[in-house]
C-alpha cells in the first residue's frame, strides 16, 4: 500500500495487487453480483401478494418475528454480501419514501437482474443494458401516469381511501380484520392531516399495543394512552374536563443535599418531625388544589402516606410516568412540565376533555386514556392481540396502511393492483421496444419481461399456473384495451381489479419501478470487486 496525493493535494491510497485481496473483474464480477441480488429477491418472492407466505426470523437473543413485510424481513436477515445489502437498502428506501410495496420492489429488481444476466451472456455490454433499462423505466412510469385514475375524497367520502388501505392489508397476517383496521388507519390519518397543504405528520399518530383481547378490539383513540393507572384504587376512574398538573418534582419533603443526622430521643420530637412531614405533603397538595388542578401526573413516585393524603384530599394522581410520555402529555394537553411546586400556575395546567382509567380482561392491567386534549390533534391506535408477535406484525401492517393513506392525501391518483399495472406497463414497454434501432431494444424488451415477474409471482403464490394465467390476462388486456385486468388471487371469479377494488397508489408504483431500475443499473455498472480475502 502506498500513500499518494492527487492534483488538489488530497491524499489517497494506492492498493497494490496483493494476494491478500480477492478480486473479481469484468463479466465474473457482474455475474457474481447478479447472483447475490437474485438470491435475496428469491427469498421475498414467495411473500408477495394476498396469498404470500410469511417468514419467521429468530434474532440472536431468541426473539421471534413473523412477518410478511419485505423491509422487515430483510432488515432482520443478517446479510454479509455487499450486493445483498444493496437490495436490503432498496427495500428500506421504498419503506422510507412510500411505506408500502417493499416486497414488490425487491422482486422486480431481482427479475431485472435475471434478465440482465441473459443479455450479458448474449454479449450485450452492461452499459447498453443499463441504458435500455433506463429508457424502459421512463416508458413504464409514463404509462402508469396514463392509466392512473384520480378519485375525490372528503370528510364524508372515505370509501376509496379505505379500499386502498385494504389492498395493502390484504397480504398481511391481519387480513381477517382488514376492513376495521383500514378504517382506523384512514380516520387516524384524516384526524391529523393538513388537507390544505396536503401533508400528514405521521408522528402525531402513536401506535401502541398490549397483549390480550382480540384483534377486533383494536381501537382509535382521539388522544393519548399511557400504560399507567391511578396511584390509589379508590381514586375516581374518570375525570371530566380535567386540569392536569404535570410535575417533575417528587411528592416528598425536600432532602438536604449534605450529609446530616437527626437525633430523635423523645416521643415529642418524633411527633414534631412527623407533623412537619405531613405539613409538607399537605402544602404540596394545597398548592396543586389552589391553582385548580383536578389531576396530577408525576414523573416520580410517592410513598403510601402521600398517596393516602392525595386520595383523602380528592386529588387523583398518577405516578412513575416516563419522560417521553410526560412530554407527549404536555404537548397534547397544552400544559407545561413543572419542576417545582412553587412554580405552579393555572396557565401551566394541561387540559383534556376526559381522562379515564380502563381495565382489561381479568388481568390487573389498567391503562390511562387522555382524550379530547386541548391543543393537539394527536391520536393513538391501540392494538390488541393474542400475543406479542401478532401485535408487532399488526403495528407494521398498520404502518403500511397509514403510509398508503398519507400518500393518497398527497396525491390522490391510483392504479389497479393484482399485477394489472405491471402487465399494462409491460405491454407498453414491449410495444415501444421496436421503435429503438439500437441494441437497447433487447434491454427494453427484457425490462418488459421483468415487469411480468410481479403478476407471475402473484399467480404462483396463489396456487395458479403462472404462465397460463399470465398469458390469458395479458391477451385479455390487449384484446379489450383495458389495463384493469390482473391476477385473481383470491379466486373471486373476475380478473377485473376495478371490480375487485384492488387499488395501489400511483406514486408507490412509480417509485417501485424507479428505485428497482436505479439499483439494478448500479449493480450492472460494477465491473471490479475488491474484497479482503478470508484468512
Ligand atoms: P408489498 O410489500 O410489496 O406491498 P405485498 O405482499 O403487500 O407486497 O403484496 C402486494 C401485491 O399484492 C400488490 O401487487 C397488490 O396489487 C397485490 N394484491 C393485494 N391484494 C390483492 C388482491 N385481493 N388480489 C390480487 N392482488 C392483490
Amino acid at each position: 500500500m502506498a500513500l499518494a496525493f492527487d492534483d488538489y493535494g488530497r491524499p489517497y491510497i494506492i492498493l497494490k495487487e496483493q494476494e491478500s485481496k480477492n478480486r473479481l473483474r469484468g463479466l465474473d464480477a457482474q455475474k457474481a453480483n447478479i447472483s447475490a441480488g437474485k438470491s435475496v429477491a428469491r427469498i421475498l418472492r414467495t411473500s408477495l401478494g394476498p396469498k404470500g407466505m410469511d417468514k419467521m426470523l429468530q434474532s440472536p437473543d431468541g426473539d421471534v418475528i413473523i412477518s410478511n413485510d419485505g423491509a422487515t424481513i430483510l432488515e432482520q436477515m443478517d446479510v454479509d454480501n455487499q450486493i445483498a445489502k444493496l437490495m436490503v437498502e432498496l427495500s428500506r428506501s421504498q419503506d422510507y419514501e412510500i411505506g408500502d410495496g417493499t416486497t414488490g420492489v425487491v422482486v422486480l429488481a431481482g427479475s431485472l437482474l435475471e434478465q440482465a444476466e441473459r443479455l450479458l451472456e448474449r454479449g450485450i455490454h452492461p452499459i447498453r443494458i443499463a441504458e435500455g433499462y433506463e429508457m424502459a423505466s421512463r416508458i413504464a412510469v409514463e404509462n402508469l401516469e396514463r392509466i392512473a385514475n384520480k378519485f375525490e375524497f372528503g370528510e364524508t367520502i372515505l370509501e376509496p381511501l379505505i379500499q386502498t388501505c385494504m389492498t395493502t392489508l390484504s397480504s398481511k397476517i391481519v387480513n381477517r380484520c382488514k376492513r376495521s383496521l383500514a378504517e382506523i388507519a384512514v380516520k387516524a390519518v384524516l384526524a391529523v392531516a393538513d388537507l390544505e397543504r396536503k401533508d400528514v405528520n405521521l408522528d402525531l399518530i402513536k401506535v401502541e399495543g398490549k397483549v390480550g383481547g382480540k384483534l377486533e378490539d383494536t381501537e382509535l383513540i382521539y388522544g393519548i394512552v399511557v400504560d399507567k393507572d391511578m396511584s390509589h384504587p379508590q381514586m375516581p376512574k374518570q375525570i371530566e374536563d380535567a386540569k392536569i398538573a404535570i410535575l417533575t418534582c417528587p411528592f416528598e419533603p425536600p432532602k438536604p443535599k449534605t450529609k446530616h443526622k437527626v437525633d430523635i430521643d423523645t416521643v415529642e420530637k418524633f411527633q414534631t418531625l412527623r407533623k412537619q412531614e405531613q405539613k409538607y405533603f399537605d402544602d404540596m397538595v394545597q398548592q396543586c388544589k389552589d391553582v385548580g388542578a383536578t389531576l396530577v401526573i408525576c414523573q416520580w413516585g410517592f410513598d403510601d402516606e402521600a398517596n393516602h393524603l392525595l386520595m383523602h384530599r380528592n386529588l387523583p394522581a398518577v405516578r412513575w410516568v416516563g419522560g417521553v410520555e410526560l412530554e407527549l402529555i404536555a404537548i397534547a394537553t397544552g400544559g407545561r412540565i413543572v419542576p417545582r411546586f412553587q412554580e405552579l400556575t393555572p396557565e401551566k395546567l394541561g387540559k383534556a376533555g376526559i381522562v379515564r382509567e380502563k381495565a382489561f380482561g381479568t388481568t390487573k392491567d389498567r391503562m390511562l386514556y387522555i382524550e379530547h386534549c386541548a391543543n393537539s390533534r394527536a391520536v393513538t391506535i391501540f392494538i390488541r392481540g393474542g400475543n406479542k408477535m401478532i401485535i408487532e406484525e399488526t403495528k407494521r401492517s398498520i404502518h403500511d396502511a397509514l403510509c398508503v393513506a398519507r400518500n393518497l392525501i398527497r396525491n390522490n391518483s391510483i392504479v389497479y393492483g393484482g399485477g394489472s399495472a405491471e402487465i399494462s406497463c409491460s405491454i407498453a414497454v414491449e410495444a415501444a421496444a421496436d421503435r429503438y434501432p439500437g441494441v437497447e431494444q433487447y434491454a427494453i424488451r427484457a425490462f418488459g419481461d421483468a415487469l411480468e415477474s410481479i403478476p407471475m409471482a402473484l399467480a404462483e403464490n396463489s396456487g395458479l399456473q403462472p404462465i397460463e394465467t399470465l398469458s390469458a390476462v395479458k391477451s385479455q388486456q390487449i384484446k379489450d384495451n383495458n389495463p384493469h385486468f390482473g391476477i385473481d388471487c383470491n379466486d373471486v371469479g373476475t380478473n377485473d381489479m376495478r371490480e375487485q377494488n384492488v387499488f395501489e397508489t400511483l406514486i408507490g408504483k412509480q417509485q417501485q419501478i424507479l428505485l428497482a431500475t436505479q439499483v439494478v443499473k448500479m449493480i450492472l455498472k460494477i465491473d471490479d470487486v475488491i474484497s479482503p480475502s478470508e484468512y
